[in-house]
């Protein structure tokens, strides 16, 4: 399939965050994009994205948020001392949410965590991001699929905020572009992190279904939100749907849950699909929380290509191990294989 990707994805690179009371290297290094592009090379077809602007961004982003990040760096000298990165201790609560002046106030104003530090190639990074997910959207009306190998990710990015390594939600810029010529979408996350950014930009929306299939949020990030009674709200009631999965659970749960998954989808009759693609459900995965295999992986892309809607694959999570590059090829393959046997199916149905 087509697979979009920008080298500008690598200028965004932390090599370090604050994470359970000490200083930890960054698990979401700039060094995930060459092993990802690198994985499928060869397989599928590289691509550079066409720029859209920023008005896929804006789209489904608030436009004081994103002035934030894009202006964040160049605004650095307000924050005392010789930084390498624009990054706060300090978090606005709802209970405590006036809108600050100074650079230091706006970090915690707009972040949820210390994982997400606005560096100098930050901007330029998601930027190009978001590029690739509205190319790979377009892509995948045009050709029934394609992949956006999008880095950072993008699923923990609220409309006004970052956190979980995340800034701009390529997966909603996706669904929403997607959206511009479909009357319903649907957006399937597989991550192994709920998909938390992701549920509350189109929590009232009924046009866009949101579905998760993630690990058990009461002893995980995101924390907060994640949970199976989080159906939606307003126009969005009903079209909300977590499925939590308990710590260690293997291929059998996590592809359970996915049919159930799919079937709601279906039910749904969206026009398209995209797919939140974290390849941190792996066993191997130094962050993750399940135990899912390489075969794994593979049955998960049969299944969903089985469902016949063009589908934009969105890379999320998925962090350095010897497993990364073998899973993301695995998928991307068979989703390849079963969508050219469901095409080659599809004229003999009544
Ligand atoms: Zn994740």
């Amino acid at each position: 399939m087509r697979a979009f990707h920008d080298a500008r994805s690598a200028a965004h690179d932390p090599d370090r965050y604050f994470r359970r009371g000490a200083i930890v290297a960054h698990p979401e290094q700039a060094s995930r994009y060459a092993v990802l592009r690198d994985a499928i090379a060869g397989h599928h077809r590289l691509e550079a994205p066409a720029d859209h602007g920023e008005a896929p961004i804006l789209a489904v982003h608030d436009a004081g948020y994103i002035r934030f990040l894009a202006e964040a760096w160049s605004r650095r000298a307000e924050i005392p001392g010789s930084i390498d990165e624009v990054l706060s201790g300090h978090f606005a609560r709802p209970d405590m949410s006036r809108r600050p002046e100074g650079l230091l106030g706006l970090v915690g104003y707009y972040t949820a965590d210390t994982s997400t530090p606005v560096r100098a190639g930050t901007w330029e990074a998601v930027r190009a991001g978001a590029q690739v997910a509205a190319s790979a959207a377009d892509a995948a009306l045009a050709d029934g699929r394609a992949y956006a190998l999008c880095r950072p990710p993008g699923h923990h990015a609220y409309a006004a905020s970052a956190g979980g390594f995340c800034f701009i939600n390529n997966s909603a810029v996706a669904a929403q572009r997607l959206r511009e010529t479909q009357a319903r979408v649907a957006i399937l996350d597989i991550d192994v992190h709920h998909g938390n950014g992701t549920q509350g930009i189109f929590y009232t929306r009924g046009d866009i279904l949101t579905v998760s299939v993630h690990a058990d949020p009461a002893d995980y990030f995101p924390y907060y939100a994640g949970y199976a009674d989080e159906t939606g709200a307003g126009a969005g009631a009903g079209c909300n749907r977590n499925l939590p999965l308990a710590h260690g659970s293997g291929d059998d749960a996590w592809l359970a849950a996915l049919a159930e998954a799919l079937d709601g989808i279906a039910r749904f009759a969206p026009g398209a699909l995209v797919v939140a693609l974290g390849l941190d459900a792996s066993q191997d995965d130094p962050i993750g929380a399940l135990r899912v295999t390489t075969d794994g992986f593979a049955r998960a892309a049969e299944a969903i290509a089985g469902a016949g809607l063009p589908t934009t694959i969105v890379q999320e999570g998925g962090y350095l191990c010897e497993a990364l590059p073998r899973n993301l090829s695995a998928f991307l393959d068979a989703f390849d294989a079963a969508a050219g046997a469901t095409a080659l199916r599809a004229p003999s149905r009544p």
